[in-house]
């Protein structure tokens, strides 16, 4: 019997083209996929006619797959024999709960393989001119889940070591949290000036940004609905615009 396989890919972010060429190979060649939000659909047509297309993400009106079944049927499919892809939008391991499938397909005793994807962490600052490091302004980069389930403790009480990060601050999962973390930021000693970019970019070119200061961020982000997916960038860096 063939001997199934999980390739956990990086779909890169925003645009199809920019999945690497290693995932893009692993799409061509499978007997199934398995996709969620926020990856470009025009990669489900690089897989072979006959491959399955399986959703399991939380938008479109349908009910969000929970991990734990996500995870059987990836070993489900895997145990059939398949070649399958578990198509996950930037980087698998960034926010992406790649690692706790592997540890499930580790465990069920099926052979695996993580291929890394471009992560909106750096992408989506790069396309609205924002380099996330820059030789004299920002030494470090730091990826933090703004997400609503820490709100209530865990990211309250992770602020303070982030406020004195001399560093560029990337919030991801943090559109709802936006004036909270601003708000806590600034109590824990970030200066009220700190420059903020909040941007949404469904396409690499003509990003949604919305440049202000932490001071200002709630107030700004109230005018109108921001669009999601969304990221917020906090550091000097975040006044930049390296752009034509
Ligand atoms: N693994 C993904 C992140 C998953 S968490 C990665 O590496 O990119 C989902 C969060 O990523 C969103 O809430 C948002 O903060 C960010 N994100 C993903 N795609 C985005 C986009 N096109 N524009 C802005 N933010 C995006």
């Amino acid at each position: 019997m063939k001997k199934g396989f999980v390739y956990i890919v990086g779909a890169g972010c925003a645009e199809a083209d920019l999945i690497t060429v290693r995932g893009l190979h692993c799409l061509q060649k499978c007997d199934s996929v398995v996709y969620d939000d926020l990856i470009d659909k025009a990669l489900l047509e690089e897989v072979p006619t006959k491959a399955e297309k399986l959703y399991v993400g939380k938008r479109s009106g349908q009910h969000s797959c929970s991990q734990e079944k996500i995870n059987q049927l990836l070993i489900q499919k895997a145990s059939e024999g398949q070649i399958v892809v578990r198509l996950k939008g930037g980087d698998p391991f960034v926010f992406g709960r790649g690692g706790e499938e592997m540890l499930a397909l580790q465990k069920a005793g099926i052979p695996f393989e993580e291929v890394p994807g471009i992560s909106s962490a750096i992408a989506v600052p790069a396309f609205a001119g924002i380099p996330v490091t820059h030789r004299g302004v920002s030494q470090s980069v730091h990826i933090i889940t703004g997400h609503s389930a820490l709100s209530c403790d865990g990211l309250a009480a992770g602020m303070e070591p982030l406020a004195s990060l001399p560093g560029t601050l990337v919030f991801l999962m943090g559109l709802e949290n936006a004036k909270f973390i601003a708000e806590k930021l600034i109590q824990e000693g970030k200066p009220e000036e700190t420059p903020v970019a909040v941007i949404s970019a469904r396409a690499s070119h003509h990003p949604v940004t919305l440049r202000t200061t932490l001071n200002h961020l709630g107030s700004r982000l109230e005018e109108g609905k921001f669009p999601g997916p969304a990221l917020i960038v906090v550091g000097e860096v975040a006044k930049m615009k390296l752009l034509d």
